[in-house]
């Protein structure tokens, strides 16, 4: 690992920093104003001399935003740390620009992508169905894969059926905002995957955020506001993908029940994570398959492929084959992913080794770091730990400094987060040696320090 030093200027005071962040916080809320008006917009034409330059797409605030966050972070001397390009595949290491690195910003959980029998699998069914199936399931029909990939989930899940959409954020996009309208409640916890949020405000159900896994708030919501809707969903996560923290399951099942809701759990960072045999925040708090009516994961991280899927009973998926827009207008998965995904499940019940190595792993860094004086925030140890640093700026800086020493992790920036709780993210694998983490935690500690 490389010890070069910092060679930024950093030449910017406390005071320039604050204004760059309240500039960039405050064409924030005006894009999300500007974007989507709560009144009628003014009178101004679209086009024409009236509106000067506005309707440009160079004077787009989206556009105004990321202008802004790229020139400060030139003044700050902070390289751009998104967009990497990996010239491998990346697992607990990878390859930049010619050189190795200790990977933290993959979530290859089970270190399945790229495993020979995943990989193999994809190449048989790319030489008997292709690489594309070219039109949605319905119109252009099945492939094995499909239907072995949604049996196997169903199975682990221990439910009637499962269906696979091409992109986990389209899922739940695409299932919250079919299922649920505007006579119904959706209510989640306040940390809930930009997807959730998305479905939620495309069904025009009222949306309520109770604060983060306060099932008691939650039971008080609906205590007031459930008699005024048809039908009530929460949407909670299995695994924070920010925090790294879980909801007490248990106590929401009981509370969906005495409510008459429907409770939906994105398993996207518990599934291959939490159980021993990784099947998920189910198996983490042995409840059964049907204690959660919509059970909906990802098949990008521990499962090494693309895509999303739901699963529960039959009425649920008959339903969104014929009616989630994401499923019934899209394409269906490619054969060679749902067989890479397949194969990944099957290795991951093989060899629940991997799943405890994972965890073994994720309690051993956020161990290291408490004893280290890192603010984890809340997490509790499993695949994603967090390094919160308050400011984007010091965020931005860790990185750079940590990438300096060989270790790639990647930050997470307002408005992903408050400003005040900018963090770098370490995603584990079971691929990660002790080492690897006793090394890494050292010089996050050090360049913390260094701050
Ligand atoms: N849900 C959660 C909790 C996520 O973190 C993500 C993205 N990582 C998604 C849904 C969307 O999944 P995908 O990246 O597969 O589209």
């Amino acid at each position: 690992m490389s010890t070069r030093r910092r060679s930024g200027t950093h030449a910017m005071d406390g005071q320039a920093k604050e204004q760059l962040v309240r500039q960039v916080v405050e064409l924030r809320k005006r894009g999300r104003a500007e974007a989507r008006p709560a009144q009628p917009p003014p009178a101004v034409p679209a086009r024409g001399p009236a509106s000067g330059a506005l309707w440009k797409l160079d004077q787009h605030p989206g556009y105004l935003q990321v202008k802004l966050m790229r020139e400060g972070a030139q003044r700050l001397g902070i390289p751009d740390p998104f967009f990497r390009v990996h010239e491998g595949i990346a697992g607990s290491l990878t390859q930049i620009d010619g050189r190795p690195y200790l990977n933290f910003s993959s979530y290859n959980y089970l270190g399945l992508n790229g495993d020979a029998r995943v990989s193999g699998a994809a190449r048989q069914a790319i030489e008997r169905y292709g690489t594309s199936v070219s039109a949605s399931r319905l119109i252009s029909g099945e492939r094995p894969p499909h239907q072995a990939l949604e049996r196997a989930l169903a199975e682990a899940y221990g439910v009637d059926a499962c269906l696979t959409f091409v992109s986990g954020h389209a899922t739940n996009v695409s299932t919250i905002g079919s299922l649920f309208g505007p006579r119904d409640l959706v209510a989640h916890d306040a940390l809930i995957h930009n997807s959730a949020l998305l479905g939620a405000q495309l069904s025009g159900a009222r949306r309520v955020a109770f604060p983060h896994n306060d099932w008691a708030a939650l039971d008080a919501l609906l205590a007031r506001e459930r008699r005024s809707f048809q039908r009530a969903l929460i949407v909670l996560e299995g695994l924070y993908s920010m925090d790294g923290d879980m909801p007490d399951l248990p106590r929401f099942v009981e509370i969906k029940h005495r409510h008459d809701a429907l409770l939906m759990v994105d398993e996207a960072h518990s599934f291959g994570v939490l159980g021993r045999r990784g099947l998920g925040v189910r198996e983490h708090f042995g409840l059964d398959g049907c204690a959660v009516d919509i059970w909906m994961g990802t098949l990008s991280k521990a499962l090494a492929g693309c895509g999303g899927y739901v699963a529960g009973e039959r009425a649920l998926v008959d339903n969104l084959r014929f009616g989630s827009p994401g499923f019934v207008f899209s394409v269906g998965m490619p054969p060679p992913i749902a067989a890479a995904s397949l194969a990944a499940l099957e290795c991951m019940l093989a060899e629940p080794w991997r799943v405890a190595a994972l965890q073994e792993r994720g309690r051993e860094f956020l161990r290291l770091a408490g004893e280290a004086g890192v603010d984890t925030g809340t997490s509790q140890g499993y695949a994603i730990v967090p390094a919160i640093t308050g400011s984007s700026v010091s965020a931005g800086r860790l990185t750079q400094a940590l990438y300096e020493r060989g270790i790639n992790v990647q930050p997470i920036l307002h408005p992903a987060v408050p400003e005040n709780s900018a963090r770098l993210r370490f995603f584990l694998s079971s691929e990660h040696s002790e080492e690897q983490i006793r090394g890494a935690v050292k010089a996050l500690a050090a360049e913390l320090e260094r701050l």
